[in-house]
């Protein structure tokens, strides 16, 4: 069989590349392996904010008898909960592969393999492409100790057949502090154990601080400075070592230790195509490998393991090969979020990064939400926009609190078309609302980077 675009991995970005390329009329071919939608759909991004919502749920129902309802809380079904994820991912699975059916791709549901550069095997088929494009995704590692096997990762988080009573999670990057945040709202003891002293790594310091407080004031044990040692079984129980040989007694451990490119057996030397820095496969800015007619799009190349990014590289690489509108993707000033409980929504530079690059005006806000005024929950947002001292731009916008990841994306849009702090300043606020403080930030706390003095520092 012969293809204009033969697309490896039917995940974010695999489908929408296929299927924008289909739709300009190409005559194009998708494999996948596993499941239609990939890691975001099936055992990422999706099945992860249906369980926070659950986990939310909880203390939702506790907040609302300080409001005069008459809630008693029950326990809580994993079962009824894991059912209704699988069902709605189910639905999705059939969306994605409608779409790509409709636009007239052709559909392998299989492993392919490269051949050579123009030819690959797919599930016994073999088929040529003028252009192929790798969109295989990542999966993740456990850390390399004794035991580990023992141990699960976020893959199989999402079919675990009961709720553990207690878990210990490692990694303090954003899936292990949102899994910490699901299984300690579901009522598990919840152990979260990492590296750093401070959870979320190249996140913006107030966050990170602030983060940390939240999650303890949730009830998750918190083991900073602190790494693995091994696990061993005992009984039913799994006893994990830490570094400051404390060993934590657990029903579960997961280890949300950092992911990889899935490169391995995919022939890549055949086709000249050449792996990069941690096994990533290096792109130039249009996407194109080290074989000018092989592309490789999302989180196969390890740059911004995000949903939007992959989705939005492969409409780029479909819109520049057949649709005559050749684009490239910018990386700079991605919103994103982190569904912690409660969430962060964070665009641009954080106050190191700016502080590198020049003086740099902070403006910040901490308060108790509205609504844990009445509830009394110990919850606190923090609000945080860096702006060029010279400029007068909007570099970066930070926030930890509800509805952090809805309000930030708006935020993007002015960050990404260059707003200022007088643009933010003359923008009238909603009220009563959190994301008002965005427009109403009026006092400096700080100025950071070069030359900088602590003139006009207000305190929060
Ligand atoms: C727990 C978790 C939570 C996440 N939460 C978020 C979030 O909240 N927001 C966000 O933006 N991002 C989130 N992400 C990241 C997001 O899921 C990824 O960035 C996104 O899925 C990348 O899309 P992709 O198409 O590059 O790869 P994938 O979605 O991984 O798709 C790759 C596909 O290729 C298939 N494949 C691999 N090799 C072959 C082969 N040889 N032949 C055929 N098929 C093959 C795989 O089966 C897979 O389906 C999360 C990830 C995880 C793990």
């Amino acid at each position: 069989m012969e293809f204009d675009l033969f697309v490896i991995g039917g995940g974010s970005a695999g489908v929408r590349c296929a299927r924008i390329a289909a739709g300009y009329g190409a005559r194009v071919g998708i494999a996948e392996q596993r499941f239609w939608g990939g890691t975001c759909v099936n055992i990422g991004c999706v099945p992860k904010k249906f369980m926070v919502y659950a986990a939310e749920y909880g203390m939702n129902a506790d907040d609302a008898r300080a409001f005069g309802w008459e809630i008693a809380k029950g326990g809580h079904d994993w079962g009824t909960l894991i059912a209704a994820k699988d069902k709605e991912i189910a639905r999705l699975n059939g969306i994605y592969l409608r779409l790509l059916e409709q636009a007239g791709a052709t559909i392998f549901e299989a492993k392919a393999t490269f051949i050579d550069a123009h030819t690959l095997d797919v599930g016994g088929t073999r088929v040529t492409a003028k252009t192929i494009v790798v969109a295989t995704g990542g999966h993740p590692v456990k850390p390399d100790i004794p035991g580990a096997e023992l141990g699960i990762v976020s893959d199989d988080a999402f079919y675990l057949e009961t709720m553990p009573r207690r878990v210990a999670i490692v990694g303090g990057g954003y899936i292990g502090v949102e899994f910490a945040g699901i299984f300690a709202g579901l009522g598990a003891e919840t152990h979260l154990i990492y590296r750093q002293p401070l959870p979320l790594r190249g996140f913006d310091q107030d966050l990170r601080v602030g983060l940390a407080e939240e999650l303890a004031a949730n009830g998750i044990i918190l083991h900073p400075d602190s790494v693995p040692k091994s696990v061993k079984a005992v009984g039913e129980e799994k006893h994990l070592a830490l570094s400051d040989l404390e060993v934590l007694e657990v029903d579960l451990v997961f280890f949300a230790t950092g992911r990889v490119p899935n490169v391995a057996g995919l022939g890549l030397e055949a086709a000249g195509v050449k792996i990069g820095k941690g096994g990533a496969i290096a792109v130039d800015e249009e996407l194109r490998t080290s074989a000018p007619h092989i592309y490789a799009i999302g989180d196969v190349t390890d740059r911004l393991n995000l949903t939007p990014v992959a989705t939005a590289e492969g409409h780029a690489v479909a819109d520049t090969l057949f649709g005559g509108k050749p684009r490239k993707i910018s990386l700079k000033n991605v919103p994103t979020a982190v569904f912690s409980i409660p969430p962060i929504g964070t665009v641009g530079l954080t106050e190191d990064e700016a502080a590198a690059l020049g003086p740099a005006k902070i403006f910040l806000t901490r308060f108790t939400p509205m609504r844990h005024q009445i509830t009394k929950r110990p919850r606190k947002t923090i609000m945080k926009l860096i702006v060029d001292a010279a400029t007068d731009k909007v570099l970066g916008a930070h926030m930890l609190g509800e509805d952090a990841a809805e309000i930030v994306q708006g935020l993007g849009i002015a960050i990404q078309a260059g707003a200022t702090k007088a643009d933010f300043d003359r923008t009238i606020g909603i009220h009563p609302t959190a994301a008002e403080e965005f427009v109403t930030l009026r006092t400096q706390t700080r100025l950071v980077g070069q030359d900088a003095t602590d003139a006009g520092v207000s305190g929060v």
